[in-house]
């Protein structure tokens, strides 16, 4: 049996995949077990940050891995402590919670918003306000938060307390923004729902009516986190900074995490007893994070990422059937005026390449190590589909 036979043979059929079998990776380039190479301009989805196999990245992990690859939450592991602490001093917070991915970040962001609200005003105000076409997670409770119809169907009953603004829409906002909410929660630029920023006008009208009412800001940088954006930050382009913060698919470079990244005001919100995770925190992925983190903080890196950005946005700009280009930094939306960005994807894979959507565009997130040669190859692949 082929593996594809196997694979859906035991495995449930959640997702709708692509007849590829991934077999290995270097650099930027992914290899399928026919030896046929990608160029990969999704880094996975957004998940291989240094791209497959970097060299630091691999030793971190592998030196980790030999050490020790797990413990309790009861105990304290040095890993564990210089992850957070490089962690919390890039990202400008001062406390975090580790998961494993970016659900869960922001289960524990939820939680932390309604206990927060809990401890100083009682019941009540339990209320979240998340986007129209926001995506929040998988999880029942993140699918809750997420605000697109498609996602609330089958598994009812839903988790009460998400109130859905338009993006954008500062009456709405206003209007929706009573005395039963303790947080309004975000993507500063919406990944799944198009690769859509926020207007800065809105973004700065959530600052203000929230800290008018004591309610909390948590931004959603699970997609946009760990210099994807060209700052590390996506929030560092509007000059704000959240209450909370989630990161987690580049994170880890590959590797299974999600933080729910805090300031003072909610630092001690969570007691012992209140939010747990048995592999949250886990060392291998605490080693590959530091990986990352060390790269991503070295001299010019972020500027690096923000002119490859510019670079590909000017070419795509300059294929006729490119209708528009969204996005910041290496996160970018492609909106094409007569081809299905589905089909482009598909045919994409025949030519070697890799690329994502997000609703009816074209989605690139490449690995932020992408070199200018990379960039010029797989443009001319998509180039040539876009004829
Ligand atoms: C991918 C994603 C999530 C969900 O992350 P998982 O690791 O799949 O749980 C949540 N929010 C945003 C913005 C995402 O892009």
């Amino acid at each position: 049996m082929g593996t594809i036979e196997q694979f859906n043979k035991y495995v449930m059929h959640s997702y709708g995949r692509y007849d590829l079998v991934m077999d290995k990776g270097e650099g930027r380039c992914a290899e399928d077990e026919n030896g046929k190479e990608y160029i990969d301009f999704g880094s996975g989805i957004g998940t291989n940050s240094l791209g497959y196999c970097n060299e630091d990245w691999v030793n971190a992990v592998y030196e980790q891995a030999r050490k020790l690859q797990h413990t309790s939450n009861y105990y304290y592991t040095k890993v564990q402590a210089d992850f957070a602490k490089a962690l919390c001093e890039t990202a400008g917070y001062t406390d975090m919670f580790f998961g494993n991915s970016g659900a869960e970040a922001n289960e524990c962001a939820i939680k932390i918003a309604r206990k927060y609200s809990f401890d100083k005003y009682g019941k009540g105000r339990h209320n979240i306000i998340t986007l129209v076409n926001s995506f929040h997670g998988r999880t029942l409770c993140t699918l809750s938060a997420t605000g697109q119809d498609v996602f609330h169907n089958y598994f009812f009953p839903f988790v009460e307390g998400f109130i859905n603004v338009e993006a954008n829409n500062i009456d709405d906002l206003r209007a929706k923004l009573d005395d039963t909410v303790c947080a309004v929660m975000f993507e500063y630029i919406q990944g799944e729902g198009g690769v859509m920023a926020l207007d800065k006008e809105f973004v700065n009208k959530i600052f203000k009516l929230c800290a008018e009412k004591d309610v909390l800001t948590i931004a959603d940088e699970v997609q946009t986190g760990v210099g994807r954006t060209g700052k590390f930050l996506a929030g560092d382009h509007f000059g704000h900074k959240t209450d909370l913060t989630t990161l987690a698919k580049g994170l880890a470079g590959g590797v299974p995490i999600g933080v729910c990244l805090s300031g003072e005001k909610c630092a001690n919100v969570l007691t012992p007893g209140t939010h747990g995770s048995t592999f949250g925190g886990n060392p291998i992925c605490c080693a590959g994070g530091l990986a990352v983190l060390n790269k991503v903080n070295s001299e010019g890196f972020l500027d690096e990422v923000t002119k490859k950005g510019e670079y590909i946005r000017e070419k795509l700009l300059q294929i006729p059937e490119v209708k528009s280009v969204s996005g910041m930094g290496l996160m970018i939306g492609i909106e094409l005026k007569t081809k299905s960005a589905a089909d482009v994807v598909k045919a994409a894979l025949g030519e070697g390449l890799l690329l994502l959507t997000a609703k009816t565009k074209v989605r690139l997130l490449p690995p932020l190590t992408i070199t200018y040669e990379e960039i010029d190859k797989g443009l001319a692949i998509l180039e040539k589909l876009l004829k």
